[in-house]
């Protein structure tokens, strides 16, 4: 590992609430002690959203720079209607323009990547299909914005979601025509519940060797801390707090001692918020 990544802190938070304006979310963030976090740059359940606005803008960035939490510790998360793969032409409209929109908001608040899962064919074309309209659609938003990275998040598999295994997500990743502009961000419930086994030291070193194989530590830009409420394999994204699952804290050891995952946000996405604090606390413990 080279040098200029040991320097980097690891950067824990969780992903909070920007109700009541974007600029809350630095200031929920640092209430529960974290040095990095995610949130919703709008409404995640609306297609509609008012532009963000100029005041808005300037104190999320005055908070994050007076909270002490740089670009690099920050992941915003797109909303949940978006499907960059949707097989029908006037939703898939519809989602790429929502996903354009969500780019732009970010780049408006000088983020510089955007975390969103890579959509689900709907059982109405095959995958393979699916994943090249995906790339065609995130290839669109990057025309439209100058710099913000597409951070493609990994999935359980669940319905007919893709980006489950880490071919999925490097075959996407290929059909990008500007590599330095797309990057993933790995769940470890979603790995989990994809059959990625992450129990134990040994085991989570065979997975993210494969991940180093196939999409590689260069291209990682955020992690999900997420204990997992399934079994291995049952393709159910349901997520636990720390230690609470079927998981255990192994993997999450492995994660906070390892140099690949400084420099990157590490996300908690757990299921009590009033526990953050504490599960933040103990992901520090265990650096
Ligand atoms: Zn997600
Ligand atoms: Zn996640």
């Amino acid at each position: 590992m080279n040098r200029s990544l040991r320097q980097k802190p690891y950067y824990i938070g969780a992903h909070v609430s920007a109700s009541g304006g974007v600029s809350n979310a630095p200031k929920n963030a640092a209430d529960i002690g974290a040095s990095g976090f995610a949130f919703f740059t709008k409404n995640q359940r609306q297609w509609e959203a008012k532009p963000l606005e100029e005041s808005e803008i300037e104190s999320f960035k005055k908070n994050c720079e007076t909270l002490g939490f740089p670009v690099e510790s920050i992941l915003p998360h797109d909303g949940y209607l978006i499907n960059l793969g949707h097989p029908e032409k006037e939703a898939l409209k519809k989602s790429r323009q929502a996903f354009i929109d969500e780019m732009q908001r970010c780049e408006m608040l000088e983020l510089d990547r955007l975390n969103f899962h890579p959509g689900s064919h709907l059982r109405q074309m095959s995958e393979k299909d699916c994943l090249s309209r995906i790339a065609e659609s995130i290839n669109l938003a990057l025309q439209e914005t100058a710099h913000v990275t597409a951070v493609l998040e990994n999935t359980a598999g669940q319905g007919s979601n893709l980006g489950y295994t880490f071919q999925q997500l490097a075959n996407i990743m290929d059909q990008i025509k500007d590599p330095s502009r797309i990057g993933v961000c790995i769940d470890t419930c979603h790995a989990f519940a994809a059959g990625y086994d992450l129990r134990t030291d040994g085991s989570c070193e065979l997975v993210f060797d494969e991940f180093d194989k196939i999409i590689g530590f260069s291209n990682l830009r955020g992690m999900h801390l997420n204990d997992a409420k399934f079994p291995l394999g049952e393709k159910k994204d349901r997520h636990q707090s720390l230690g609470k699952g079927e998981l255990g804290l192994s993997v999450f050891k492995y994660i906070m001692t390892r140099d690949h995952f400084r420099g990157i946000p590490l996300i908690l996405e757990t299921i009590e918020p009033e526990i953050w604090a504490e599960e933040i606390e103990l992901l520090r413990s265990l650096t």
